[in-house]
């Protein structure tokens, strides 16, 4: 709505009687809490809106005010949200980070105002100078404010020590974060040096966000190695702030905006503003858009101003933080269990649309994931018009009884990608009925499948040109085989003409083919082929994650690389071998080893070589990375070997990667049998464990 006003709600109305006992209602609450509250914070994928989270609270306070009996220790009321994940360290912060409590409108922030300036109220002054008793108390008129743009981000609290910064942990549950200090350092915003920051440690906090364009291109990439998108960048800066490699951390380009200096200095600003404006002087990074604003009605013109401007900025603000300025006044104020009193944050309103769905199709991706996503009739939605929205499986689409032809309410989900809320029911037309998934793929005509424990339907066609297309563009792109100008509608009529029908196929095509295609002259050719022919060289974690297979992103490519060393050893490698390779776990292990089992890449590897695209890893095999084949397996040894000693046998199990143990267990890969064995054959007999002769072991081994 361009040129409007921002429109800021009514206070949401309250809840309908339930006809739950307080006590039972209370419980549900308490339930429903610490799903989303885990959800939003260790899962960071919410399944509400902060304004239905607060609902949720406000209700269960409420109960809680009523029936004070009913207030139990382990109540969200009585603490701050979220648990840390397991994986960092954790730290305790200097004081707690509090969360901020919610305004969702003009009333709720007036409300807000009207508390802090009784809450201020000071005893009336006689002309004498005394206090005039029957005067009461003098409400001020106005206080000061600062108003800053809320950013959507990740909080974050670091610690310089002497002016360097030695830590930097998440919020966690605001008492106690994750140590998240070498993926803070990769964030090039924060310093690591303070310019003229007094001595001793200082805790200073902010929020780490993911810029717009890094957002969307993060995704672009997960969309073509067929990994879940995030839904928006506050997701996506939490995802990565978690990732336990710092690399792939800075390879994010993540910004961080900081708001406050935490630790009480004796020589501290009076104000909130020459706060900032101090960090800002030590070379900390402060969002410019900040305003000192005296009294509520210039906080409100600010939240109008940004509601609508907002959509300039390269970051996502949700909304507008607002705090008094003066340092006295707030330590007036002082905070209850959960929140200052001096701070609010005003959360500009979800922007939703209704409009009419007019059909659902369906696209298939380079997995052969068959996913529906709906068009709809133009509608304008924060700031762009807006005429698909994603329908994210079949369930989703019955669970909440959307069907074609119905009027759907849809809004931008962290302002990113649209989403249909639900169907207006009171505006159903007659005759519209329920949607169902086409039982054939709209590409190929090959029947969809949907494994049972999964909610994606997939074309198992291997040749599916759908399928092929995806597959080729991802095959190409930048981060795989980086092969520049293959492009949309190349990869199209490479497909359509049938010049292409797998990867390898690439690497058979000529110039005179090229300059047949439509817009592709004898210099567009020849560029092509030249960069096919450069990519032949490339490091084989490039093939490795071009080649599509399920789970195995850049990351794991890598690691699988530098693992096995060539494609013929990774072919080789057994589930197990798989996943002795640090962080592949069993998901990307057995999809590896069912990608490797399926003939026609047995084919297409085949194919690459003979076209001479290299399949070893350039770098020289990691030997402590390395997995050799008794990587993972577990022997013991009993008994008397004819052949050898015990210790050679040892060496012999461990330089294949092998260990060995001295006790039979359930663990155990292997019992090694000599002459006069005892007990130990006993046992491995009673729990099953495979037994080798010497003879067998001997070729096991290989000597
Ligand atoms: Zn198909």
């Amino acid at each position: 709505m361009p040129g409007k006003r921002c429109r800021i709600p009514g206070t949401m109305s309250p809840a309908p009687p339930s006809p739950l006992s307080p006590a039972a209602r209370a419980a549900a609450l308490r339930d429903a809490i610490r799903h989303h509250d885990e959800r939003y914070y260790t899962l960071s994928a919410p399944e509400i809106s902060d304004a239905e989270y607060d609902a949720l609270m406000k209700e269960l306070e409420a109960i809680e005010r009523a029936h004070p009996e009913l207030v139990t220790p382990d109540s969200p009321t009585q603490r701050v949200a979220g648990q840390p994940v397991e994986g960092f360290p954790t730290v305790t912060h200097v004081s707690p980070m509090l969360s901020l409590d919610n305004a969702y409108s003009e009333d709720d922030l007036r409300a807000f105002d009207d508390r802090v300036r009784r809450g201020l109220a000071a005893p009336a002054v006689a002309p004498d100078g005394g206090e005039d008793a029957a005067a009461g108390l003098v409400v001020p008129e106005r206080v000061g404010y600062v108003a800053e743009l809320k950013i959507d981000g990740l909080s974050i609290a670091l610690t310089y020590e002497d002016g360097r910064l030695v830590r930097g942990a998440t919020r966690g549950d605001g008492v106690q974060g994750e140590d998240v200090t070498a993926n803070v350092r990769t964030i090039r915003a924060i310093p690591l040096a303070l310019d003229g920051a007094p001595g001793g440690s200082l805790e200073i906090r902010g929020e780490v966000y993911l810029p717009r364009a890094s957002f969307d291109r993060m995704n672009q990439e997960r969309e073509e190695a067929g990994e879940p998108l995030f839904a928006n960048p506050r997701n996506a800066a939490a995802g990565t702030m978690r990732n336990l490699d710092p690399a792939q951390v800075a390879r994010r380009r993540l910004g961080a905006w900081i708001y406050q200096l935490a630790t009480p200095m004796a020589e501290a600003p009076a104000s909130h503003l020459e706060t900032l404006a101090l960090l800002e002087r030590w070379g900390l990074p402060i969002e410019p858009h900040r305003r000192r604003c005296d009294g509520i009605d210039a906080v409100l013109d600010f939240c109008h101003e940004w509601a609508d401007k907002r959509r300039s900025l390269d970051f996502d603000t949700d909304g507008v933080v607002i705090k008094v300025d003066e340092r006295a006044l707030r330590e007036r104020l002082g905070a209850t269990s959960r929140f200052p009193r001096w701070a609010m944050a005003f959360k500009f309103p979800p922007e939703q649309a209704t409009t009419k769905l007019l059909r659902i199709e369906v696209n298939v991706g380079r997995t052969g994931a068959v996913t529906p996503y709906a068009v709809l009739e133009p509608v304008f939605l924060s700031g762009s018009t807006i005429s698909m929205a994603t329908l994210h499986n079949a369930e989703d689409l019955a669970r909440k009884d959307i069907r074609p032809g119905d009027y759907v309410l849809v809004e931008k989900g962290g302002d990113v990608i649209p989403k249909i809320v639900m169907p207006i029911l009171g505006r159903r037309e007659p005759g519209v009925e329920p949607w169902t998934m086409p039982s054939a793929c709209p590409a190929c005509g090959a029947p969809l499948h949907r494994p049972p424990d999964e909610v994606v339907w997939r074309c198992v066609n291997t040749s599916c040109p759908a399928k092929l297309r995806r597959g080729l563009l991802h095959f190409a792109s930048r981060t795989a085989m980086n092969i520049e100008g293959l492009g949309e509608s190349l990869v199209e009529q490479l497909v359509a003409t049938g010049l292409v029908r797998d990867f390898a196929d690439l690497y058979g095509l000529t110039a005179s083919q090229l300059e047949a295609l439509e817009r592709m002259g004898k210099k567009s050719a020849a560029n092509l082929l030249a960069e096919i022919e450069k990519s032949r060289g490339n490091d084989l974690p490039r093939l490795l994650f071009g080649l599509g297979i399920r789970h195995v992103g850049e990351r794991a490519a890598q690691l699988l690389a530098r693992a096995f060393g060539s494609i013929d050893a990774l072919m080789a490698a057994t589930q197990e071998q798989l996943q002795v390779v640090p962080e592949i776990g069993p998901v990307v292990a057995e999809a590896v080893r069912s990608w490797f089992a399926e003939g026609s890449n047995l084919e297409l590897i085949g194919r690459l070589r003979a076209a001479g695209v290299n399949l070893t890893s350039l770098a020289p095999v990691d030997e402590d990375a390395a997995v050799k084949p008794l990587s993972g397996r577990t022997f013991v040894i009993t008994g008397t070997l004819a052949t050898m000693t015990r210790e050679e046998a040892a060496a012999a199990i461990e330089r294949l990667g092998g260990r060995v143990s001295g006790s039979v267990s359930r663990k155990t890969s292997a019992l090694v049998v000599g002459a006069e064995a005892g007990s130990k054959l006993e046992k491995a007999k009673q729990l099953g464990v495979e037994t080798l002769d010497e003879e067998a072991f001997r070729r096991l081994v290989g000597l």
